[in-house]
């Protein structure tokens, strides 16, 4: 080991003084990683299982199982949309997304239609679909056209019987052959009965390796999401920046893509814009469009590295925008802020515009802004800088001795406050991610969430990350016991 005093570099004096801390088996691998091993986080997209089926047959209690946990996902409460369809899972050491897709409307008059309707986006969507059928009420008239759908698609589909809560129940289960699908795999979503052997036959089925097939290839076009509530011109943006453009999908080399995304070329470069199909196709505006909407949001950033959200300038900012600001922001994914509709801007809109993005993104004052027109192409070519930047940010690593230096600096100016006559002392920080750059600042004790914040936006004036929303963790570790000190 070496002695701090000996060492030249400040920064491996800091990283040598760690080591009369206790740290963990993660502390260690994080501190020893090599720059160039940095983890993109979220580098490429994982596999997405749906979970699709009538209400109350029990998928949200299927989800919580396979999540392994409890909390996350609430029952179907009639009236209410969730934000939250997506949920990272993992399964014999292997990572993918969990989509949830209860949680609309329960209206027994449309409700075959509405179960189709959910079932052909969710599919779309999907890497695999689990079909859930309560068993203890057999194949019901809208379980056999959504599995009409279901095999139209082509995608791997697992038949799930589920309330199969003991042996009289397996036999409810086999009747579930007459549907078509294969072998029916009972389980107790509640109880946990089958839910692993059904896991395993899910990993049978997703795609072994999604980065391969859907993940940056070197040199490939970047990913980006078009999202936006309802009528703020996401369409008529796509069709601005298609337009003529539109690149012949084989002609490119190393483009694996999804049938849904579409690929265009902008500022003399392709890029691969995910998700279109939702899109394109107009989601009528029946209730529970929201909770559609926030599905194709979610899977869309799922799929992208880059999220242009759009805003109607010519209308007041609504929560809807703000919500899906938040997405792109809890997501990780790179955010650009187009303003759409700037041909309808007279003076006092534009006043009262400004004062509402003040009032309601001084969160996102990071994200770079472009006011276009969908309509007259006004501006639409400066979303390429903007997308280079905010990428690039969100790419960025900050070598470790600069960010210890900065750090040295901060707290030399703006030491932490004294609580109880204690002042929690930061030992060293890494950064442990790019795709976004998440940062660990090992402390001798508890930093205060304000003081967080000062850092965060230390860092941010510091370094740039224009673009990117970035991520501060704090560990608290102790001096170890029982060591001579020096
Ligand atoms: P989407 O639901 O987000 O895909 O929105 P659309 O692209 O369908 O646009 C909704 C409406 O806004 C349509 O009537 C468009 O013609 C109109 N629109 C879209 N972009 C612009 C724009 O830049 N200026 C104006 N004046 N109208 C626009």
């Amino acid at each position: 080991m070496t002695d701090p005093n000996d060492a030249a570099d400040p920064t491996e004096a800091l990283r040598a003084g760690l080591e009369d801390y206790e740290l963990d088996e993660s502390d260690i691998s994080l501190l020893d990683a090599a720059p160039e091993d940095l983890p993109g986080a979220d580098a490429g997209p994982l596999p997405v299982l749906a979970v699709v089926g009538r209400p109350n047959v029990g998928k949200s209690s299927l989800v919580n199982r396979i999540l392994g946990r409890r909390e996350a996902v609430v029952e179907d409460v009639p009236g209410v949309t969730r934000d939250r369809v997506t949920y990272p899972a993992t399964w014999a050491g292997r990572s993918f997304t969990v989509m949830d897709t209860g949680g609309w409307e329960v209206d027994v008059a449309g409700l075959d239609a509405r179960v189709a309707e959910q079932a052909e986006i969710a599919v779309e969507l999907a890497d695999a679909v689990l079909f859930v059928v309560d068993a203890t009420v057999g194949p019901t008239s809208t379980d056999e056209s959504v599995v009409r759908l279901l095999r139209r698609s082509g995608k791997p589909v697992l038949l799930v019987a589920n309330k199969v809560d003991d042996e009289r129940g397996e036999l409810e289960a086999a009747s579930l052959w007459s549907l078509g699908l294969g072998q029916p795999h009972p389980v107790s979503a509640l109880h946990g009965r089958g839910s692993g052997d059904l896991l395993d036959a899910v990993l049978e089925v997703l795609p072994q390796t999604p980065r391969e097939r859907l993940g940056p290839v070197a040199g490939g076009p970047r990913r980006v999401a078009l999202v936006g509530r309802p009528n703020v011109g996401k369409s008529s943006l796509l069709n601005r920046l298609a337009g003529s453009e539109r690149v012949v999908v084989d002609a490119t080399a190393g483009t694996t893509r999804d049938p849904v995304d579409e690929l265009v070329e902008l500022g003399g470069r392709t890029w691969q814009l995910v998700d279109t199909a939702g899109i394109r196709r107009r989601v009528h505006q029946t209730r529970g469009a929201d909770f559609y909407a926030s599905l194709r949001t979610q899977a869309a950033l799922e799929k992208a590295e880059v999220a242009v959200v759009l805003i109607d300038a010519s209308e007041t900012l609504t929560e809807q925008d703000t919500r899906i600001i938040s997405m792109v922001v809890e997501a990780g994914r790179a955010l650009v802020i187009a303003y759409n509709k700037w041909d309808l801007l007279d003076d006092e809109r534009r006043h009262y515009l400004e004062r509402e993005i003040e009032r309601d993104l001084v969160q996102v004052q990071w994200a770079p802004r472009v006011n276009v027109s969908a309509r007259t192409g006004r501006h639409v070519e400066r979303l390429v800088p903007a997308l280079d930047t905010a990428l690039e940010s969100w790419d960025a690593r900050v070598p470790t001795g600069r960010l210890n230096a900065f750090l040295g600096e901060l707290v030399a100016a703006h030491p932490h406050p004294v609580r109880g006559g204690k002042q929690p002392r930061i030992l060293f920080a890494t950064q442990a991610a790019t795709r976004p750059p998440r940062f660990v600042i090992f402390a001798s004790g508890f930093l205060e969430a304000g003081y967080r914040r000062f850092i965060e936006r230390r860092l941010r004036e510091t370094f740039g990350f224009t673009g990117t929303p970035i991520e501060v963790s704090v560990r608290v570790r102790e001096k170890r016991r029982g060591r001579p000190g020096r």
